[in-house]
């Protein structure tokens, strides 16, 4: 191979992170609307924070002894200023922060929520990547059981909207730091009877954070975390009335759930009431949301003591749940596909897809200037493949005569190809787009044309 035909080398993306084609991206669009919808339904309102924060933001919000912290945080140092960064693993910390900064709470309680790309350094695998998408809400400042029982409901409400059923509830409440010491001292007493049979992880937590060892996968564990010391047998009234409040809630509302006294969720912050939303239709990646309550956050990271309660859930999860019930998702085509003869049809062309845009239909002009055009027949075959209910045809005969070709492309879009003048195109379409056969009178044959428009 001669130098100047040397072979240039593709370049990839980088592991765990994917890309989203337009194929797949129908799902996440379908998706973002219905969480949208969900989330106006509450009352919940947007925060958009940055995708780079201090690394000391996690380590002091997340816990230094968590998975995320000890090994799955992207951090770097900024090489301009030395500054130590981390892309976020999760965002529950960002809102907080950004909620003390901006003194978001001055005037009462706040209901939030957020959408974005998360990082974690993990083995990539169905399910787990290093780039992953959450929807999160964090509800700031509520203090009762009432607001752990909304953000429930509105997973339920979103499972509904999107016809995603086989998701399942599960609960727990953690207590307060005090009931969770002494249940700790319980707990390490335990294990350390069983200390020779635990797995590496096991072991060194035993100390460190005991609770996340009763929340292992490991099959080998699992009758040993069976008889550990349960921390439900460790709260007080106070912990056990606010659980009872969230658990009559979802009662009350037909929400079924399971108590899992083993559940205690990966990040420090929890208190009271944690949940998960599980499916087992994902293989080993089958918690599709998790959440709880964390009031020692707001005070940890530095703000005015306040309570606060949130979950996040895993886009990409859901994604794979629609794609199992919605196997075949087509993207709505645009309304039109102009297709053009000819140099001064070309010219036209643009003025047309400007016109029907502003009369507010979703247009594609051919494109192909300059004689560049390809024939009639490869641009249908493009209109076609375009999903548009309609091409819009001019070539030099439509454009003497002041009209265009009006091709239905689809069933129901109308018969056979007829002529419209340019003044009457917009109200036309409207009418057949809407079934309205009363668009005869924009026919460019009857001479008077409605339109308002003036398209020469
Ligand atoms: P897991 O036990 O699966 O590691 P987690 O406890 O680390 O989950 P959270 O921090 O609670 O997860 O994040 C909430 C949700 O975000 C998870 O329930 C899951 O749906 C999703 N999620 C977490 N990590 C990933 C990842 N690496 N890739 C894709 N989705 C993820
Ligand atoms: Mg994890």
């Amino acid at each position: 191979m001669s130098e100047s035909k040397k072979k240039i080398e593709k370049l990839s993306g980088v592991k765990g992170m994917n890309d989203l084609l337009p194929a797949e991206a129908v799902y996440w669009e379908q998706f973002e609307r219905a969480v949208r919808a969900m989330l106006a339904a509450y009352g919940y309102r947007q925060v958009r924070t940055p995708i780079v924060e201090h690394t000391a933001l996690f380590t002091r919000g997340i816990g230094e002894v968590t998975d995320i912290v000890e090994k799955e945080m992207y951090s770097f140092v900024d090489a301009l200023n030395g500054e130590h960064l981390t892309l976020r693993p999760e965002n529950t910390a960002a809102v907080v922060r950004a909620t003390i900064e901006h003194n978001l709470l001055y005037d009462g309680p706040k209901r939030l929520w957020y959408m974005g790309p998360m990082f974690r350094h993990e083995r990539p695998q169905r399910g787990r990547y290093r780039q992953f998408h959450q929807v999160g809400v964090e509800a700031l400042g509520f203090a009762g059981p009432d607001v752990d029982a909304e953000i429930i409901l509105m997973c339920q409400r979103l499972w509904d909207d999107l016809g995603l059923t086989d998701i399942r509830l599960e609960l727990n409440s953690l207590g307060q730091a005090d009931e969770r010491a002494r249940h700790r001292e319980a707990l390490i007493a335990y294990l350390e009877q069983h200390a020779d049979a635990l797995d590496e992880d096991g072991k060194r937590r035993l100390y460190t954070n005991p609770l996340r060892v009763l929340d292992t996968k490991n099959p080998a564990l699992q009758d040993i975390v069976n008889a550990a010391p349960r921390l439900i047998d460790f709260l007080g009234d106070a912990s056990l009335a606010h659980f009872e409040g969230v658990q009559a809630r979802l009662r009350e509302n037909n929400i079924p759930f399971r108590i899992n006294p083993r559940l205690v969720r990966g990040l420090d912050y929890y208190n009271l009431t944690v949940f998960e939303w599980v499916t087992d239709r994902l293989g080993a990646q089958g918690t599709v949301a998790g959440g709880g309550r964390y009031d020692p956050l707001i005070e940890q990271l530095g703000g005015k003591p306040a309570p606060g309660c949130g979950w996040a859930m895993g886009v990409e999860r859901i994604i794979e749940l629609l794609k199992e019930t919605t196997p075949e998702m087509e993207a709505d085509g645009c309304d039109v596909y102009v297709v053009h003869q000819g140099d001064a049809a070309a010219l036209k062309a643009s003025v047309i897809g400007e016109h029907l845009r502003s009369a507010g239909f979703d247009v594609i002009v051919h494109a192909g200037a300059d004689g560049q055009a390809g024939s009639f027949k490869s641009q249908m075959k493009r209109a076609d493949a375009s999903g548009a209910v309609f091409a819009v045809i001019i070539g030099d005969d439509e454009i003497a005569r002041d009209v265009a070709s009006v091709k239905p492309l689809r069933a129901g879009a109308g018969e056979g190809q007829r002529s419209v003048a340019l003044d009457a195109l917009a109200s036309h379409l409207a009418d057949a787009l809407t079934g309205d056969s009363s668009s005869d009178a924009a026919d460019a044959d009857d001479g008077e044309s409605s339109g308002g428009h003036t398209l020469h």
